[in-house]
Protein backbone atom coordinates (compact mmCIF):
# COMPACT_ATOMS: atom_id res chain seq x y z
CA UNK A 1 0.00 0.00 0.00
CA UNK A 2 0.91 3.61 -0.99
CA UNK A 3 2.14 5.38 1.86
CA UNK A 4 -0.69 7.72 1.54
CA UNK A 5 -3.25 5.29 1.09
CA UNK A 6 -1.65 4.10 4.26
CA UNK A 7 -1.66 7.52 6.76
CA UNK A 8 -5.36 7.95 4.95
CA UNK A 9 -6.33 4.33 6.16
CA UNK A 10 -4.98 4.98 10.17
CA UNK A 11 -6.91 8.41 10.07
CA UNK A 12 -10.01 6.87 9.23
CA UNK A 13 -9.43 3.95 12.04
CA UNK A 14 -8.42 6.94 14.09
CA UNK A 15 -11.27 8.89 13.54
CA UNK A 16 -13.61 6.03 14.40
CA UNK A 17 -12.05 6.14 17.65
CA UNK A 18 -12.50 9.83 18.28
CA UNK A 19 -16.16 9.26 19.52
CA UNK A 20 -15.35 7.15 22.22
CA UNK A 21 -12.41 8.89 23.33
CA UNK A 22 -14.71 11.99 23.93
CA UNK A 23 -17.61 10.40 25.55
CA UNK A 24 -14.69 9.36 28.08
CA UNK A 25 -13.34 12.39 28.41
CA UNK A 26 -17.02 13.82 28.96
CA UNK A 27 -17.45 10.94 31.53
CA UNK A 28 -20.59 10.32 29.68
CA UNK A 29 -21.27 6.59 30.01
CA UNK A 30 -25.48 6.87 29.64
CA UNK A 31 -25.89 3.88 27.51
CA UNK A 32 -22.64 2.74 27.36
CA UNK A 33 -19.32 3.37 25.47
CA UNK A 34 -19.45 0.80 22.57
CA UNK A 35 -15.85 0.79 21.10
CA UNK A 36 -15.77 0.35 16.83
CA UNK A 37 -14.49 -2.43 14.99
CA UNK A 38 -10.84 -1.85 13.81
CA UNK A 39 -9.07 -3.21 11.50
CA UNK A 40 -5.65 -3.38 9.13
CA UNK A 41 -3.47 -3.85 12.20
CA UNK A 42 -5.66 -1.97 14.90
CA UNK A 43 -7.57 -4.92 16.31
CA UNK A 44 -4.99 -4.92 18.97
CA UNK A 45 -5.62 -1.16 19.75
CA UNK A 46 -9.33 -1.87 19.89
CA UNK A 47 -8.93 -4.56 22.83
CA UNK A 48 -6.43 -1.89 24.36
CA UNK A 49 -9.04 1.13 24.61
CA UNK A 50 -11.94 -1.38 25.31
CA UNK A 51 -10.30 -2.49 28.67
CA UNK A 52 -9.84 1.17 29.28
CA UNK A 53 -13.18 1.66 28.66
CA UNK A 54 -14.73 -1.13 31.11
CA UNK A 55 -12.11 0.04 33.66
CA UNK A 56 -13.28 3.85 33.58
CA UNK A 57 -17.08 2.56 33.23
CA UNK A 58 -16.70 0.37 36.63
CA UNK A 59 -14.99 3.29 38.43
CA UNK A 60 -17.33 5.35 37.71
CA UNK A 61 -20.39 3.38 38.57
CA UNK A 62 -18.29 2.48 41.87
CA UNK A 63 -17.95 6.23 42.39
CA UNK A 64 -21.35 6.88 41.80
CA UNK A 65 -22.49 4.12 43.78
CA UNK A 66 -20.11 5.79 46.61
CA UNK A 67 -21.55 8.82 46.30
CA UNK A 68 -25.39 7.54 46.28
CA UNK A 69 -24.40 5.91 49.41
CA UNK A 70 -22.81 9.21 51.44
CA UNK A 71 -25.89 11.30 49.87
CA UNK A 72 -28.20 8.62 51.38
CA UNK A 73 -26.84 8.78 54.54
CA UNK A 74 -26.23 12.70 55.00
CA UNK A 75 -30.15 12.58 53.94
CA UNK A 76 -30.56 10.30 56.64
CA UNK A 77 -28.67 12.04 59.17
CA UNK A 78 -30.45 15.53 58.13
CA UNK A 79 -34.12 13.59 57.93
CA UNK A 80 -33.64 12.51 61.85
CA UNK A 81 -33.11 15.11 62.90
CA UNK A 82 -35.32 16.68 65.37
CA UNK A 83 -34.70 20.34 64.30
CA UNK A 84 -35.59 22.01 61.06
CA UNK A 85 -32.87 21.84 58.41
CA UNK A 86 -32.38 23.87 55.01
CA UNK A 87 -29.46 23.47 53.13
CA UNK A 88 -28.36 25.60 50.01
CA UNK A 89 -25.38 26.16 47.66
CA UNK A 90 -24.02 29.29 46.48
CA UNK A 91 -26.48 30.53 44.40
CA UNK A 92 -29.16 30.19 47.36
CA UNK A 93 -30.50 27.50 45.64
CA UNK A 94 -32.18 24.60 48.00
CA UNK A 95 -30.41 21.51 48.13
CA UNK A 96 -31.80 19.83 50.89
CA UNK A 97 -34.22 19.97 53.44
CA UNK A 98 -36.04 18.01 55.98
CA UNK A 99 -39.58 16.87 56.92
CA UNK A 100 -38.92 19.29 60.11
CA UNK A 101 -38.23 21.77 57.96
CA UNK A 102 -41.16 21.29 55.65
CA UNK A 103 -43.59 20.84 58.71
CA UNK A 104 -42.45 24.09 60.38
CA UNK A 105 -43.09 26.20 57.04
CA UNK A 106 -45.59 24.12 56.53
CA UNK A 107 -45.13 24.88 52.36
CA UNK A 108 -44.80 22.37 49.53
CA UNK A 109 -42.17 21.22 48.13
CA UNK A 110 -42.41 23.03 44.70
CA UNK A 111 -43.03 26.27 46.93
CA UNK A 112 -39.47 25.51 49.15
CA UNK A 113 -37.24 28.30 48.05
CA UNK A 114 -34.53 30.28 50.52
CA UNK A 115 -36.20 33.21 49.84
CA UNK A 116 -40.19 32.12 50.55
CA UNK A 117 -38.62 30.28 53.85
CA UNK A 118 -37.51 33.82 54.34
CA UNK A 119 -40.17 35.50 54.00
CA UNK A 120 -41.74 33.59 56.08
CA UNK A 121 -39.80 33.65 58.98
CA UNK A 122 -39.82 37.94 58.73
CA UNK A 123 -43.62 37.48 58.58
CA UNK A 124 -43.69 40.17 55.61
CA UNK A 125 -47.34 39.62 54.94
CA UNK A 126 -48.69 39.98 59.23
CA UNK A 127 -46.11 43.34 59.02
CA UNK A 128 -44.45 42.01 62.17
CA UNK A 129 -40.86 42.62 60.64
CA UNK A 130 -39.53 45.53 63.04
CA UNK A 131 -40.19 43.05 65.92
CA UNK A 132 -37.46 43.01 67.98
CA UNK A 133 -36.79 38.87 67.13
CA UNK A 134 -34.41 40.54 64.27
CA UNK A 135 -31.40 40.95 66.61
CA UNK A 136 -28.66 38.43 65.64
CA UNK A 137 -25.48 37.64 66.57
CA UNK A 138 -23.30 38.15 64.61
CA UNK A 139 -20.44 37.47 66.56
CA UNK A 140 -19.81 36.41 69.60
CA UNK A 141 -20.97 39.27 71.91
CA UNK A 142 -21.91 41.47 69.08
CA UNK A 143 -25.24 42.13 67.71
CA UNK A 144 -27.08 43.92 64.84
CA UNK A 145 -30.24 44.45 63.69
CA UNK A 146 -30.99 42.45 60.56
CA UNK A 147 -33.01 40.26 58.35
CA UNK A 148 -32.55 36.90 57.35
CA UNK A 149 -31.96 37.81 53.73
CA UNK A 150 -29.05 40.01 54.94
CA UNK A 151 -28.05 37.93 57.48
CA UNK A 152 -27.69 35.06 54.57
CA UNK A 153 -25.48 37.85 52.84
CA UNK A 154 -22.97 38.67 55.35
CA UNK A 155 -22.86 34.71 56.45
CA UNK A 156 -21.89 33.68 52.59
CA UNK A 157 -19.34 36.86 52.44
CA UNK A 158 -17.49 36.43 55.52
CA UNK A 159 -17.90 32.60 57.06
CA UNK A 160 -19.86 33.83 60.30
CA UNK A 161 -22.18 31.47 62.16
CA UNK A 162 -25.16 33.91 62.91
CA UNK A 163 -27.73 33.32 65.65
CA UNK A 164 -31.07 34.75 66.14
CA UNK A 165 -32.33 33.65 69.43
CA UNK A 166 -36.34 33.85 69.70
CA UNK A 167 -38.39 33.83 66.11
CA UNK A 168 -41.72 33.43 66.49
CA UNK A 169 -43.26 31.41 63.48
CA UNK A 170 -46.92 29.97 63.72
CA UNK A 171 -47.71 30.24 67.12
CA UNK A 172 -44.14 28.42 67.72
CA UNK A 173 -40.45 30.37 68.80
CA UNK A 174 -37.35 28.95 67.06
CA UNK A 175 -33.63 29.69 67.64
CA UNK A 176 -32.35 30.44 64.28
CA UNK A 177 -28.57 29.61 63.17
CA UNK A 178 -27.55 30.42 59.56
CA UNK A 179 -24.27 28.28 59.17
CA UNK A 180 -21.65 28.21 56.48
CA UNK A 181 -21.39 24.63 54.45
CA UNK A 182 -17.58 25.35 53.21
CA UNK A 183 -15.43 23.28 50.51
CA UNK A 184 -12.68 21.32 50.36
CA UNK A 185 -10.46 24.33 50.01
CA UNK A 186 -12.30 26.57 52.97
CA UNK A 187 -14.23 28.54 50.49
CA UNK A 188 -17.87 29.16 51.85
CA UNK A 189 -19.82 27.20 49.02
CA UNK A 190 -23.35 27.32 50.74
CA UNK A 191 -25.06 27.61 53.80
CA UNK A 192 -27.12 25.66 55.94
CA UNK A 193 -30.09 27.35 58.31
CA UNK A 194 -31.12 25.06 61.12
CA UNK A 195 -34.32 26.21 63.19
CA UNK A 196 -34.58 24.78 67.02
CA UNK A 197 -37.91 24.44 68.26
CA UNK A 198 -37.57 26.56 71.75
CA UNK A 199 -41.40 27.15 72.65
CA UNK A 200 -41.61 25.00 75.06
CA UNK A 201 -38.19 27.36 77.27
CA UNK A 202 -40.10 30.62 75.66
CA UNK A 203 -43.50 29.59 77.88
CA UNK A 204 -41.95 28.29 80.82
CA UNK A 205 -39.77 32.05 81.29
CA UNK A 206 -42.89 33.50 80.27
CA UNK A 207 -44.44 31.51 83.58
CA UNK A 208 -41.22 32.82 85.30
CA UNK A 209 -41.59 35.95 84.04
CA UNK A 210 -45.13 36.76 85.44
CA UNK A 211 -44.33 35.29 88.51
CA UNK A 212 -41.87 37.44 89.17
CA UNK A 213 -43.95 40.27 88.04
CA UNK A 214 -47.21 39.24 90.36
CA UNK A 215 -45.00 38.62 92.96
CA UNK A 216 -43.20 41.89 93.03
CA UNK A 217 -46.02 43.78 92.54
CA UNK A 218 -47.66 42.01 95.78
CA UNK A 219 -44.43 42.53 97.54
CA UNK A 220 -44.27 46.70 96.95
CA UNK A 221 -47.58 47.54 98.91
CA UNK A 222 -46.52 46.21 102.56
CA UNK A 223 -42.78 47.10 101.70
CA UNK A 224 -43.99 50.49 101.04
CA UNK A 225 -45.94 50.84 104.37
CA UNK A 226 -42.66 49.44 106.18
CA UNK A 227 -40.92 52.05 104.86
CA UNK A 228 -42.92 54.84 105.18
CA UNK A 229 -43.56 53.66 109.11
CA UNK A 230 -39.89 53.70 109.40
CA UNK A 231 -39.81 57.37 108.38
CA UNK A 232 -42.75 57.76 110.36
CA UNK A 233 -40.72 56.35 113.80
CA UNK A 234 -37.84 58.20 112.59
CA UNK A 235 -39.41 61.93 112.52
CA UNK A 236 -40.08 60.77 116.15
CA UNK A 237 -44.25 61.66 115.18
CA UNK A 238 -44.71 59.00 117.67
CA UNK A 239 -42.53 59.97 120.21
CA UNK A 240 -38.67 60.38 121.05
CA UNK A 241 -36.66 57.12 120.41
CA UNK A 242 -33.57 56.74 122.55
CA UNK A 243 -30.24 55.77 120.32
CA UNK A 244 -30.52 52.18 120.34
CA UNK A 245 -34.06 52.52 118.85
CA UNK A 246 -33.64 54.95 116.55
CA UNK A 247 -30.42 52.54 115.96
CA UNK A 248 -32.61 49.87 114.53
CA UNK A 249 -35.31 51.99 113.20
CA UNK A 250 -32.64 53.10 110.80
CA UNK A 251 -31.40 49.76 109.95
CA UNK A 252 -34.24 48.55 109.19
CA UNK A 253 -35.53 51.26 107.45
CA UNK A 254 -31.99 50.96 105.34
CA UNK A 255 -32.83 46.81 104.67
CA UNK A 256 -36.63 48.15 103.43
CA UNK A 257 -35.22 50.59 100.84
CA UNK A 258 -32.91 47.82 99.78
CA UNK A 259 -35.78 45.13 99.65
CA UNK A 260 -37.61 47.93 97.21
CA UNK A 261 -34.75 48.85 95.06
CA UNK A 262 -34.70 44.88 94.24
CA UNK A 263 -38.20 44.57 93.78
CA UNK A 264 -38.40 47.48 91.25
CA UNK A 265 -35.47 45.77 89.44
CA UNK A 266 -37.46 42.64 89.28
CA UNK A 267 -40.56 44.63 87.79
CA UNK A 268 -38.46 46.62 85.57
CA UNK A 269 -36.70 43.45 84.27
CA UNK A 270 -40.10 41.97 83.89
CA UNK A 271 -41.50 44.88 82.46
CA UNK A 272 -38.84 44.86 79.57
CA UNK A 273 -38.65 41.51 78.97
CA UNK A 274 -42.32 41.43 78.54
CA UNK A 275 -42.79 44.19 75.82
CA UNK A 276 -44.67 46.05 78.44
CA UNK A 277 -42.70 49.20 79.09
CA UNK A 278 -43.12 52.29 77.12
CA UNK A 279 -40.12 54.27 74.86
CA UNK A 280 -41.47 58.22 75.38
CA UNK A 281 -38.14 59.98 73.94
CA UNK A 282 -38.17 64.01 74.48
CA UNK A 283 -35.42 66.39 73.23
CA UNK A 284 -32.93 65.89 75.99
CA UNK A 285 -29.78 67.91 76.89
CA UNK A 286 -27.52 64.58 78.02
CA UNK A 287 -24.74 66.42 79.77
CA UNK A 288 -27.78 67.75 81.91
CA UNK A 289 -28.93 63.90 82.40
CA UNK A 290 -25.68 62.67 83.21
CA UNK A 291 -24.81 65.89 85.86
CA UNK A 292 -27.93 64.80 87.61
CA UNK A 293 -27.23 61.33 87.89
CA UNK A 294 -23.99 62.02 89.46
CA UNK A 295 -25.74 64.56 91.62
CA UNK A 296 -28.10 61.93 93.05
CA UNK A 297 -25.09 59.54 93.66
CA UNK A 298 -23.28 61.94 95.92
CA UNK A 299 -23.94 60.08 98.85
CA UNK A 300 -22.76 56.59 97.37
CA UNK A 301 -19.58 58.53 95.61
CA UNK A 302 -19.00 60.09 99.08
CA UNK A 303 -19.17 56.76 101.24
CA UNK A 304 -16.87 55.45 99.19
CA UNK A 305 -14.35 58.36 98.97
CA UNK A 306 -14.47 58.20 95.14
CA UNK A 307 -13.91 61.07 92.80
CA UNK A 308 -15.79 61.24 89.64
CA UNK A 309 -15.02 63.53 86.69
CA UNK A 310 -17.36 64.41 83.67
CA UNK A 311 -15.17 65.33 80.61
CA UNK A 312 -17.89 67.57 79.27
CA UNK A 313 -18.03 68.52 75.59
CA UNK A 314 -16.74 71.21 75.14
CA UNK A 315 -19.10 73.08 73.17
CA UNK A 316 -22.67 72.00 74.60
CA UNK A 317 -24.20 69.56 72.14
CA UNK A 318 -27.25 69.30 70.13
CA UNK A 319 -30.05 68.05 72.24
CA UNK A 320 -31.15 64.49 71.69
CA UNK A 321 -34.71 62.38 71.99
CA UNK A 322 -33.79 60.30 75.17
CA UNK A 323 -36.46 58.89 76.90
CA UNK A 324 -34.97 60.44 80.19
CA UNK A 325 -36.32 58.02 83.05
CA UNK A 326 -34.80 54.83 81.02
CA UNK A 327 -31.10 56.72 80.32
CA UNK A 328 -31.25 57.88 83.79
CA UNK A 329 -31.65 53.68 84.95
CA UNK A 330 -28.68 53.22 82.26
CA UNK A 331 -25.92 55.91 83.12
CA UNK A 332 -26.75 55.46 86.89
CA UNK A 333 -26.33 51.84 87.10
CA UNK A 334 -23.14 51.96 85.30
CA UNK A 335 -21.90 54.91 87.38
CA UNK A 336 -22.96 52.79 90.54
CA UNK A 337 -20.80 49.63 89.45
CA UNK A 338 -17.97 51.98 88.75
CA UNK A 339 -17.97 53.30 91.83
CA UNK A 340 -18.73 50.20 93.72
CA UNK A 341 -15.81 48.18 92.01
CA UNK A 342 -13.32 50.71 91.85
CA UNK A 343 -10.95 50.68 94.98
CA UNK A 344 -12.62 52.78 98.55
CA UNK A 345 -10.39 56.07 99.01
CA UNK A 346 -8.53 55.61 95.62
CA UNK A 347 -11.40 55.08 93.12
CA UNK A 348 -11.27 57.79 89.95
CA UNK A 349 -14.05 57.23 87.67
CA UNK A 350 -14.13 58.98 84.26
CA UNK A 351 -17.17 60.06 82.49
CA UNK A 352 -17.30 60.99 78.33
CA UNK A 353 -20.09 62.40 76.34
CA UNK A 354 -19.07 63.04 72.48
CA UNK A 355 -20.34 63.36 69.34
CA UNK A 356 -19.04 60.23 66.58
CA UNK A 357 -18.88 60.37 63.02
CA UNK A 358 -20.64 57.63 60.85
CA UNK A 359 -18.97 55.52 58.32
CA UNK A 360 -18.22 57.75 55.08
CA UNK A 361 -20.19 56.17 52.03
CA UNK A 362 -16.65 55.12 50.12
CA UNK A 363 -15.57 53.31 52.86
CA UNK A 364 -18.53 51.35 53.35
CA UNK A 365 -17.43 47.23 53.64
CA UNK A 366 -13.85 48.50 53.68
CA UNK A 367 -13.51 48.71 57.98
CA UNK A 368 -10.38 48.19 59.01
CA UNK A 369 -9.52 45.56 61.73
CA UNK A 370 -10.03 47.41 65.34
CA UNK A 371 -12.89 49.46 63.71
CA UNK A 372 -15.52 47.21 64.14
CA UNK A 373 -17.02 50.19 67.08
CA UNK A 374 -16.07 52.77 65.40
CA UNK A 375 -19.37 52.94 62.90
CA UNK A 376 -22.03 50.96 65.26
CA UNK A 377 -24.90 52.78 63.16
CA UNK A 378 -23.34 52.92 59.95
CA UNK A 379 -23.21 55.92 58.22
CA UNK A 380 -25.26 57.79 61.22
CA UNK A 381 -23.76 59.89 63.66
CA UNK A 382 -24.02 59.37 67.13
CA UNK A 383 -23.46 60.28 71.06
CA UNK A 384 -20.77 57.95 72.71
CA UNK A 385 -21.14 58.07 76.79
CA UNK A 386 -18.11 56.17 78.23
CA UNK A 387 -18.05 55.29 81.99
CA UNK A 388 -14.25 54.79 83.16
CA UNK A 389 -13.28 53.20 86.29
CA UNK A 390 -9.96 51.97 87.74
CA UNK A 391 -11.18 48.98 89.72
CA UNK A 392 -11.63 45.50 89.90
CA UNK A 393 -11.95 45.43 86.25
CA UNK A 394 -13.61 41.84 84.77
CA UNK A 395 -12.10 38.67 83.69
CA UNK A 396 -11.44 37.66 80.14
CA UNK A 397 -13.07 34.53 80.94
CA UNK A 398 -16.41 35.87 82.51
CA UNK A 399 -16.27 38.57 79.45
CA UNK A 400 -19.04 36.97 77.75
CA UNK A 401 -21.57 36.64 80.21
CA UNK A 402 -21.02 39.84 82.63
CA UNK A 403 -24.36 41.01 80.61
CA UNK A 404 -26.40 38.17 81.80
CA UNK A 405 -29.57 37.99 84.10
CA UNK A 406 -28.50 37.22 87.56
CA UNK A 407 -24.64 37.03 86.85
CA UNK A 408 -22.16 38.32 89.05
CA UNK A 409 -18.10 37.66 88.63
CA UNK A 410 -16.58 36.03 91.62
CA UNK A 411 -14.15 38.92 91.97
CA UNK A 412 -17.41 41.39 92.32
CA UNK A 413 -18.76 38.92 94.45
CA UNK A 414 -15.45 39.58 96.89
CA UNK A 415 -15.62 43.04 96.53
CA UNK A 416 -19.42 43.97 96.87
CA UNK A 417 -21.50 41.19 98.73
CA UNK A 418 -24.96 42.36 97.98
CA UNK A 419 -25.54 42.99 94.21
CA UNK A 420 -28.09 41.60 92.14
CA UNK A 421 -26.61 40.99 88.89
CA UNK A 422 -29.60 42.50 87.22
CA UNK A 423 -27.96 46.31 86.96
CA UNK A 424 -26.26 45.70 83.04
CA UNK A 425 -28.47 43.19 82.52
CA UNK A 426 -31.48 45.99 82.40
CA UNK A 427 -28.83 48.30 80.83
CA UNK A 428 -28.76 45.92 78.00
CA UNK A 429 -32.55 45.45 77.85
CA UNK A 430 -32.97 49.18 77.99
CA UNK A 431 -30.42 49.75 75.24
CA UNK A 432 -31.40 47.34 73.00
CA UNK A 433 -35.04 48.15 72.79
CA UNK A 434 -34.45 51.44 72.04
CA UNK A 435 -32.62 50.93 69.38
CA UNK A 436 -28.89 51.66 70.93
CA UNK A 437 -25.72 49.68 71.58
CA UNK A 438 -23.72 48.87 74.56
CA UNK A 439 -20.00 47.29 75.06
CA UNK A 440 -17.20 47.16 77.02
CA UNK A 441 -13.15 47.30 77.32
CA UNK A 442 -11.56 45.72 80.61
CA UNK A 443 -9.22 45.96 81.33
CA UNK A 444 -9.11 49.56 80.72
CA UNK A 445 -5.79 50.35 81.81
CA UNK A 446 -2.18 47.93 80.95
CA UNK A 447 1.63 48.60 82.31
CA UNK A 448 4.32 46.28 82.00
CA UNK A 449 5.98 45.49 85.40
CA UNK A 450 9.31 43.00 86.09
CA UNK A 451 8.18 42.07 82.03
CA UNK A 452 4.68 41.15 82.91
CA UNK A 453 1.22 43.29 81.65
CA UNK A 454 -0.95 43.27 84.36
CA UNK A 455 -3.83 45.19 83.45
CA UNK A 456 -7.22 46.99 85.89
CA UNK A 457 -9.90 49.20 85.87
CA UNK A 458 -13.18 49.01 83.15
CA UNK A 459 -14.47 51.08 80.54
CA UNK A 460 -18.68 50.73 79.23
CA UNK A 461 -19.58 52.54 76.57
CA UNK A 462 -23.00 53.38 75.50
CA UNK A 463 -23.68 54.41 71.50
CA UNK A 464 -27.08 56.43 70.64
CA UNK A 465 -27.87 57.26 67.31
CA UNK A 466 -28.12 60.77 66.68
CA UNK A 467 -31.85 60.34 65.66
CA UNK A 468 -32.28 59.60 69.41
CA UNK A 469 -33.98 56.25 71.03
CA UNK A 470 -36.58 54.41 69.56
CA UNK A 471 -39.96 55.30 70.55
CA UNK A 472 -41.95 52.38 71.77
CA UNK A 473 -45.75 51.91 73.46
CA UNK A 474 -47.13 49.86 76.34
CA UNK A 475 -48.72 50.46 79.41
CA UNK A 476 -46.32 50.40 81.79
CA UNK A 477 -43.17 53.34 83.00
CA UNK A 478 -39.92 52.22 84.99
CA UNK A 479 -40.67 51.34 88.78
CA UNK A 480 -38.85 53.70 90.72
P1 LIG B 1 -24.17 43.87 90.38
O1 LIG B 1 -23.31 45.09 90.31
O2 LIG B 1 -25.40 44.06 91.19
O3 LIG B 1 -23.42 42.65 90.74
P2 LIG B 1 -24.59 44.23 87.55
O4 LIG B 1 -25.58 43.55 86.67
O5 LIG B 1 -24.65 45.70 87.61
O6 LIG B 1 -24.77 43.57 88.96
O7 LIG B 1 -23.16 43.77 87.07
C1 LIG B 1 -22.95 42.41 86.81
C2 LIG B 1 -21.51 42.06 87.04
O8 LIG B 1 -20.68 42.72 86.09
C3 LIG B 1 -20.95 42.49 88.36
O9 LIG B 1 -21.29 41.61 89.40
C4 LIG B 1 -19.45 42.50 88.08
O10 LIG B 1 -18.96 41.19 88.08
C5 LIG B 1 -19.41 43.01 86.66
N1 LIG B 1 -19.20 44.45 86.57
C6 LIG B 1 -20.10 45.39 86.20
N2 LIG B 1 -19.54 46.62 86.19
C7 LIG B 1 -18.25 46.46 86.56
C8 LIG B 1 -17.13 47.35 86.71
N3 LIG B 1 -17.27 48.67 86.50
N4 LIG B 1 -15.96 46.81 87.07
C9 LIG B 1 -15.83 45.49 87.28
N5 LIG B 1 -16.83 44.60 87.15
C10 LIG B 1 -18.03 45.07 86.78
Amino acid sequence: MPDEEREQYAREQIAKIKPVINKVLEEDYAGGVDVPDLKGGFEEAKDIIQAVVDKLEEKNAKLLSLYERDYANLKGWVESMTSGVLMFDSKKQVLLVNSMLRQIMGLRDEELSLENVVALMEQKETGLKEEGFLYAEVREGVWNRMGFGEAIDLMMEKGYTIKYLKVPLKEKFFEVHINPVRDEKGQVSGGAMVLHDITMMVEIDKMKTDFVSVASHQLRTPLTAMRLYAEMLLNEDVGGLNSGQKDYVEKLQESTLRLIKLVNEFLNVSRLESGRLKIEPELTQFEDLIEKVIADLKPLIEERGCKVVFDKPKEPLLQIALDQGLMHEVVNNLLTNAVYYSPTQSGLVEVGLERKAGISPEKMGKKEEGEENEYIFGTSDYLLLSVRDNGIGIPKEVQSRIFGKFYRADNAMRERSDGSGLGLYLVKLIVEASGCKTWFKSPAFTKIEDGKETGWGTMFYVGIPIQGMLPKEGEKTLAA
